[in-house]
């Protein structure tokens, strides 16, 4: 039996069950035809598919192949489904991003909370409101006070973090010095690119300011680093990016919270770890698609970054199976570091503090449960 976890990063569940496609469990997204054939037939040949498969076949009490058959028998009382996943993956809590299925009954901290029966604390993601905002065609002074006031009602509108995602949107070189005169002129000159690509100076602005305002209300900030599904130019992702960003007055001043592992840049995420105090390195999603060696990477984190600021998550979304495989997983992973580290002479005591502070304590600490 695992340790019990609170889960550091997650998103809304479908609405209901229903058979499960495991090949749908997959980060690269396109829907035509041919990928969708694609996929369906080479996903079967990866390790994460096939450990899936394997798992859920057990938990089910069936063989892989039945298991799509079996899920939708298992899932025709779907809260009664759900739940029993969170518990047997001994998941006690979750940090929710409702901005991934912003329409799903899950996207309400509430609902989810009543569905897991366990506390659920959602965060604000800001990008689909600036990414809607230059759609419409709003300058970057308005988009920038828009941002504000909705940070700034963040906490009195059931919010306990903000995130950003603006790796997936112009990178992680965040330019500190960025002007309103150069965020306005970011946008000027990008009407020709979908809102997604434009604005980076207004991006940059905004993220800066951003953590200023998180600061002053005490709230964590996410900053997606890393990996990601098929939208993600990895290139544009290496947390290393930051460094300018995180040497400012406001950088230095909020708690960010740099997450997934920011894979495969561990020792990247480790040293910015140790060597900031206000940053915390969170680990997830790899222990969802990365399976040989999630121990390996877990290791490779916390050889280096302080246990006090690493949380353990699963980025869990869509198919409640993602929650559960992915804390079984990271708790795997972790049990297999300990006996090694206990092997070379940790002592037990220490061990322990160390079980609770990455699987509930620091989650709980940093966004109040
Ligand atoms: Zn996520």
């Amino acid at each position: 039996m695992g340790p019990q976890v609170i889960d550091s990063h997650g998103h809304p569940i479908t609405d209901g069950g229903g058979p499960l496609d495991l090949s749908s469990i997959n980060v690269e997204l396109a829907q035509d035809e041919h990928s969708r054939a694609e996929r369906a037939k080479s996903s079967p040949s990866r390790l994460s598919h096939e450990l899936l498969g394997v798992r859920l076949a057990d938990y089910l009490g069936c063989s892989v192949e039945e298991v799509p058959t079996a899920r939708e028998e298992a899932s025709r009382d779907w809260p009664g489904y759900v739940r029993g996943l969170f518990v047997a993956a001994h998941l006690d809590g979750m940090v929710l991003d409702p901005g991934w299925k912003l329409n799903a009954t899950t996207a309400a901290a509430d609902q989810f909370s009543e569905l897991i029966g366990c506390p659920v604390r959602p965060i604000l993601r800001l990008e689909p409101m600036i990414d809607r905002m230059i759609e419409e065609g709003a300058g970057a002074s308005e988009i920038l006070g828009a941002v504000e006031g909705a940070v700034r009602e963040a906490p009195a509108s059931g919010y306990f973090g903000l995130k950003t995602i603006i790796a997936y949107r112009t990178g992680l070189a965040v330019d500190p010095l960025a002007t309103l005169v150069a965020a306005q002129a970011s946008l000027d000159e990008t009407t020709h690119l979908p809102a997604r690509r434009r604005g980076k100076a207004l991006r940059d602005l905004i993220l800066r300011r951003s953590l200023g305002w998180a600061a002053e209300l005490g709230l964590p900030f996410q900053i997606h680093t890393g990996f990601g599904d098929s939208e993600i130019r990895l290139v544009e992702a290496n947390p290393l990016l930051l460094e300018e960003l995180l040497r400012t007055k406001e950088g230095q001043a909020a708690t960010i919270v740099l997450i997934h592992g920011s894979y495969p840049w561990h020792e990247e995420l480790a040293f910015l770890t140790l060597s900031k105090p206000n940053v915390y390195a969170e680990l997830s999603e790899f222990n969802l698609y990365s399976v040989g060696t999630v121990a390996d990477r877990l290791e490779r984190v916390l050889d280096f970054a302080p246990a006090a600021r690493v949380l353990c998550g699963t980025d869990g979304h869509g198919n409640p199976e993602t929650f559960w495989f992915g804390a079984l997983m990271i708790q795997e992973a972790w049990v297999r570091v300990r006996d090694k580290w206990a092997a070379q002479g940790a002592r037990p005591t220490w061990l322990a503090d160390v079980e609770t502070a990455i699987m509930t304590g620091n989650t709980a600490r940093l966004y109040g449960f």
